[in-house]
């Protein structure tokens, strides 16, 4: 995604691009529709263009209960600066990206990409009330119910039990 000297100094308020997916390249990550919607706005301040938005992503994932695959609408929240100053540059801050005044344009990707990558959740249910899979038969209980779930469960006191009352 390119972004130019000259729309960053005029300011945009709430701009929306379509990003392809297949122009970030994001490894590890399946998704349900072509295009990432992008949301932005821009401002000049003293440090350099403030930008400010909103990704809005859907992603293929697998219930971790149910296993099945569902859809995941992620809005990620972006915070960019681009900077002439190399002094406000950081390693822990991958927020702040070096903009030298004689560039005309920057390609930003590689930061919606990254972007992407971090927001993605570690633990992932389809529904928050997901019933999962049996442990027994390994049905999938939002879909049917199993005779499995009624039973009793085997518990290692059942044997001392046994031997007990006899
Ligand atoms: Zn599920
Ligand atoms: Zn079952």
């Amino acid at each position: 995604m390119q972004l130019f000297r000259s729309e960053l100094q005029f300011g945009f308020e709430k701009k929306c691009t379509l990003i392809p997916i297949k122009s970030l390249d994001v490894p590890n990550l399946k998704f349900g529709k072509p295009d990432i919607h992008c949301e932005l706005s821009c401002k000049q301040e003293n440090q350099g263009f403030k930008l400010t938005g909103n990704l809005s992503c859907n992603l293929l994932m697998n219930c971790d209960r149910c296993l099945t695959e569902f859809q995941n609408n992620q809005d990620i929240l972006i915070k960019l600066i681009l900077t002439s100053r190399n002094d406000l540059l950081s390693e822990e801050n991958d927020e702040i990206i070096l903009f030298p005044e004689e560039m005309k344009e920057i390609d930003i990707t590689h930061f919606i990409r990254d972007s992407i990558q971090l927001s993605n959740p570690i633990k992932t249910v389809c529904k928050i009330s997901c019933k999962g899979l049996c442990s027994i038969c390994g049905i999938n209980l939002n879909m049917k119910s199993c005779s499995c779930t009624s039973r009793t469960r085997y518990t290692p006191f059942d044997n001392l039990d046994h031997l007990i009352s006899n």
